[in-house]
């Protein structure tokens, strides 16, 4: 069912009468099942469209508009697509009591794979969703391959009846879909020479995949310790020695790496991130693949424009709460900022009590880390302004524990800024 959330005021669709609550049933007779539908089938100019109010009034309506203006109406969240695997590594075991909601959902989505590049493991499909699929072209997607050997594949994601991602992605292939893929990598199931048949037969697809990255799999001390476990040293660096073989193989084939390895799977094995122009772009940052040398380099270019904010916030004392993986690269990419700003800036990497020390990144810190860090005796009287990691809390400004963003700002002895980059946040604290 699809339901409008919100119509925007003095908007096509508040002209029409469309209100909160009506129910959207067809587009020139097409049933709507979801977002996608609505997207697709209602991006034309002209369409004849069929809703049903809150009280159960069933209503028609021609709608015209100029070419790209939008309609206005907001949907209800979807209903999201469940996991039909259990994997070992799985994230939604290694959340403690008292986790987000939203975190104990197992999704594993087609669709927001496609539209906020979400992976999704394909395991699930309907012969209507490859129809889907095909027909609106939902490319690329962010596929989960793993292992392309099916046996394997079926063993990481404890699903005996997962299809075979190969001729899967065949088939999407020839309707000119396009994928950016993962690979988690497990030690002892999917590394070695499975790690290198899979990198094998992903590039003999060509142009299709336009990326895979190599992860290694994420655990929390709730995880399955018993059947899994995080890649030692030496792992991560055999791994990394497949990735530079491919991506170097692809940069003098294709002119681009096409194979990365995450942030997190350098720090495994202890080498030095590779420097940002070696990320092509940084096409899977938001896995983790380039994402400290993404924040360098947005840093080291916004620092050129925050120096027309050194007025305002120089002399101010700042303090910066990051994870402990981004703690000891803090200093210099803070550096910059202090010199174009004259602020001065002070970084502490905080433990994560929620999930456990060794979940090291930022956007994972529950509220409770950061009440702890602000309550200490010395913030209060040192800085001037706090800022936090904003991809610790959802859409609705809550971190993993469910405890608020704003029953933090009310807490804090400073103001508080949630800050993707740095200068988002300190660029409005100039204006
Ligand atoms: S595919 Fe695996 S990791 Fe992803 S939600 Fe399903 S069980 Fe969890």
């Amino acid at each position: 069912m699809l339901r409008v959330a919100a119509v925007a005021p003095d908007s096509i669709g508040a002209q029409l009468g469309l209100q909160k609550g009506d129910e959207l049933l067809t587009v020139n007779g097409r049933e709507l099942v979801d977002f996608l539908d609505w997207e697709f089938l209602a991006a034309d100019d002209v369409f004849q469209l069929e809703t049903r109010t809150a009280a159960g009034a069933a209503r028609s309506y021609e709608v015209e508009r100029a070419d790209g203006v939008p309609l206005g109406v907001a949907l209800e969240p979807p209903k999201i697509r469940r996991c039909n695997n259990r994997c070992d590594f799985c994230f939604v075991d290694g959340n403690p009591d008292g986790a987000r909601k939203a975190l104990l959902i197992r999704d594993d989505d087609y669709r927001l794979s496609f539209r906020y590049g979400n992976f999704a493991t394909l395991s699930n499909l309907k012969d209507k969703d490859v129809r889907r699929i095909l027909e609106y072209r939902l490319s690329p997607l962010y596929v989960s391959v793993h292992a392309t050997d099916p046996g394997i594949r079926r063993r990481l994601l404890r699903n005996p009846k997962a299809p075979e991602i190969l001729p899967q992605l065949e088939m999407f292939a020839a309707g000119g879909i396009q994928f950016h893929t993962q690979i988690v990598l497990v030690p002892g199931v999917n590394d070695g020479v499975v790690l290198e048949r899979s990198l094998s037969d992903l590039y003999a697809f060509g142009g299709p995949v336009l990326s895979v990255s190599v992860v290694p799999v994420a655990l929390t001390e709730h995880s399955k310790l018993e059947l899994v476990r995080p890649p030692a040293r030496e792992e991560a660096r055999r791994a990394l020695g497949s990735v530079r073989k491919w991506a170097a193989r692809a940069r003098g084939e294709r002119r681009e790496g096409w194979v990365y390895g995450s942030d997190e799977l350098y720090m495994l094995a202890g080498e030095a991130f590779p420097e940002a122009g070696a990320y092509d772009g940084f096409q899977q940052v938001e896995n983790g693949v380039g994402a400290v040398r993404y924040l360098q380099k947005l840093i080291a270019e916004d620092a050129v424009e925050m120096g027309g904010a050194a007025g305002a916030l120089a002399g101010r004392r700042i303090l910066v709460l990051t994870g402990q993986a981004m703690g000891p690269l803090m200093p210099s990419v803070l550096e910059a900022l202090a010199k174009a700003t004259g602020a001065r800036f002070d970084c502490v990497a905080l433990e994560n009590s929620f999930f456990g020390a060794s979940v090291t990144t930022a956007g994972l810190l529950a509220g409770a880390d950061f009440r702890r860090a602000l309550a200490a005796p010395e913030p209060a009287a040192r800085y001037d302004l706090a800022l936090l990691p904003a991809e610790s809390v959802n859409d609705d400004g809550v971190f993993v524990d469910d405890v608020s963003f704003a029953t933090l700002e009310a807490e804090a002895p400073m103001p508080l800024r949630l800050s993707y980059h740095f200068t988002d946040a300190l660029g409005a604290e100039a204006a």
